[in-house]
């Protein structure tokens, strides 16, 4: 054969090849499908890429531990005599704060177009909020809890009654009594984690009971669901009934309060209890989000709640995944 006549064969070959719509839809599917390989082996790495990290991060905890609790000492001893840490309202306010910035996460992310293939929901997006709806947010935020905070005597861990005494013959509460020692940073780690597993368990018992009741669901939880573009977002966190707002707040204060934990380890509960619930919100499938650093699907995440959200079916636990997976088989 001449090159003309190769030249003529391949052309043929490719136009019989060009025309059969059975062979383009396989080499599509092969296409497609390697792909998706590509993208999921990806996601592993990353997946991995931070649990190394993690798993790093806590060995050079374990390693310096001494350091740490050196430091710590130091640091309680700055923050017992500082005027804002002292107040009555720290808790409130640094709630407010922490959640405002890392509210940045989820709003860079969208706005720079950063992860759109990790988007759950690709039509919805988080709405950006206008001042006056802010300041509304923060006021009806604060108000109940600042409440709480003026007139409830709050009794931590490392501080006696006799602490006590002064501070009790008021009504109106201004400053908090810290306790004089530094917490454990052992303990710290082990309180962390029993407070989290405590209020999974209560936040699972009160949100079963918000869905499972129609009055309930209808007048305090529906409000936290009624989201019209059927995708959640990170501001979704907050759309709470000031009932079920209080009712998770003095949830998570009593998980913390049973077990004795010192305030420096409450004051690290909130930025780590934040984080999640914003990111359970986000309606991003993050590959290094907390749920996918964690094996065995242990914890929820962005996913569950997603599912949770669109459904209103399963998926109950704020945190952790047990309850629902073995008891509701979810
Ligand atoms: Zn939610
Ligand atoms: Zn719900």
């Amino acid at each position: 054969m001449d090159c003309m006549e190769q030249m003529e064969s391949k052309g043929e070959h490719k136009a019989k090849y060009k025309g059969s719509p059975g062979l383009l839809s396989r080499r599509r599917h092969i296409v497609k499908k390697l792909k998706l390989n590509m993208q999921s082996l990806a996601n592993d790495t990353l997946t991995w890429t931070a649990r190394v990290i993690c798993l790093v991060g806590c060995f050079t905890f374990w390693y310096n531990i001494d350091v740490i609790q050196e430091s710590t000492n130091a640091l309680w001893e700055i923050l017992r005599y500082h005027w804002f840490y002292k107040l009555a309202y720290f808790e409130t306010f640094f709630v407010v704060l922490y959640y405002t910035l890392f509210l940045g996460y989820p709003y860079v992310i969208e706005y720079f177009n950063l992860f759109n293939k990790y988007k759950l929901n690709i039509k919805d997006h988080t709405p950006i909020p206008r001042p006056l709806e802010l300041i509304l947010e923060v006021v009806v935020y604060v108000a109940p809890l600042a409440t709480l905070d003026t007139f409830m005597v709050k009794k931590y861990a490392g501080v006696t009654d006799e602490d006590l005494v002064e501070v009790r013959k008021h009504w109106i509460q201004t400053e908090r009594i810290l306790p004089v020692d530094p917490p454990n940073v052992m303990w710290s780690v082990v309180h962390l984690i029993v407070a989290f597993i405590i209020y999974d368990f209560m936040f699972f018992v009160l949100h079963y009971a918000l869905h499972k009741n129609r009055w309930l669901y209808d007048n305090i939880h529906s409000c936290h669901h009624n989201h019209s573009t059927g995708g959640i977002n990170s501001r979704v966190t907050n759309k709470l009934n000031v009932v079920e707002r209080v009712a998770i707040v003095l949830i998570a204060n009593f998980a913390l309060k049973v077990i004795g934990s010192h305030p420096l380890t409450r004051t690290l509960f909130i930025p780590l209890y934040v984080s999640f619930l914003v990111e359970s919100h986000m309606g991003y499938d993050l590959p290094w989000s907390y749920n996918k650093i964690m094996p065995h699907g242990m914890m929820g995440g962005a996913t569950a709640h997603y599912e949770h959200h669109i459904k209103g079916t399963k998926n109950f636990q704020p945190v952790f995944t047990y309850l629902d997976k073995y008891m509701l088989g979810n």
